[in-house]
């Protein structure tokens, strides 16, 4: 794996979070993003050579919405940028780890991404990216 591509943080309300990072981080948030697909609104901030990227549910029973009911607001996971996404999931899947999806997904920002089950990574959702070329 190449680098910590980005943390994953599940938030309430952007319109209340996003603010919030632009102080913390004191840059702004250069990109917003829904993915049908997922039930998510996202939200992008640079921090040096990696990302933070805010999550929020766009309706109820969406896997975002479901975390926060479970634990609340906070880090939901860890995105490691990958050169080649389907030889990392076949390396992993051969390793024992569950891949939650078995070909790599339309990700925001451009991305391939695939999720490893957090029973067999030790609790932490693991997502795999890679950008799209
Ligand atoms: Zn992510």
């Amino acid at each position: 794996m190449l680098r910590i591509e980005h943390l994953g943080i599940a938030v309430k309300e952007l319109e209340k979070s996003i603010p919030l990072f632009e102080q913390l981080l004191n840059t702004p948030c250069y990109k917003t993003e829904k993915v049908d697909t997922e039930g998510v609104n996202t939200a992008f901030f640079k921090t040096g050579e990696s990302k933070i990227e805010l999550l929020e549910a766009t309706k109820e029973g969406s896997p975002i919405q479901k975390f926060i009911d479970k634990k609340g607001e906070g880090i939901h996971h860890i995105a490691f940028e990958v050169e080649n996404i389907e030889a990392e999931m076949k390396r992993l899947s051969a390793l024992g780890f569950e891949l939650l999806n078995a070909t790599p997904k339309n990700g925001a920002d451009n991305k391939l991404v695939c999720f490893l089950h957090p029973k067999t990574t030790n609790g932490v959702l693991i997502e795999l990216c890679q950008e799209k070329r």
